[in-house]
């Protein structure tokens, strides 16, 4: 349940093949620290041009953020893009009524955000892909530093996988 699919540094990092190649139609992206950090109320010309991308492969881009309604609109709104906040992750009720209203099921959707107790967990609670990509900035918090240390155990599993891929890979088995 808290281990990503893949991990990559930003959402600009993920190939368009892993959309592709596992049939994505809607991509569930977290706002804070995934795609801008908190103090941006709105999207860079950088989230834009990826935005932008992903409506070319034919993806819905559904933003689903923990932070506050106001937050959500205001980034979303400018271009009119489909948002739910509150979403209340890792818990997955608005998560699923937020996907029957879109059309979207757990084999077409993939989940993205930057932390494994919400993002990762809701997503892999739904039974659907997640990509952790790492945290754009921080909070100093001495709260969000826990989070952080917690997640290392799960990280490693990810690693360890992520070794083992490779390497089976590399010898021609898949
Ligand atoms: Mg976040």
């Amino acid at each position: 349940m808290f281990i990503p699919d893949r991990m990559y540094d930003t959402v600009y990092d993920i190939p368009k093949e892993y959309f592709t190649e596992n049939g994505i139609k809607y991509l569930f992206v977290d706002i804070d620290n995934t795609l801008v950090p908190y103090e941006n109320k709105t999207p860079t010309k950088e989230n834009l041009v990826w935005f932008g991308k992903l409506k070319e492969l034919g993806i819905t881009l559904l933003l689903v953020s923990n932070n506050g309604e106001e937050r959500a609109k205001e980034y979303a709104q400018e271009l009119g893009y489909k948002y739910k906040a509150d979403m209340k992750k890792p818990l997955i009720k608005r998560y699923k009524a937020f996907m029957r209203e879109n059309g979207a099921d757990k084999d077409n959707s993939m989940a993205i955000g930057d932390q494994i107790f919400t993002d990762i967990a809701s997503a892999k609670r739904i039974g659907m892909k997640a990509i952790l990509v790492k945290p754009i900035k921080d909070k100093e918090s001495a709260f969000f530093k826990f989070k952080r240390i917690m997640e290392k155990p799960f990280l490693a599993i990810y690693k360890s996988r992520e070794k083992r891929r490779n390497k089976t890979k590399r010898e021609g088995k898949i």
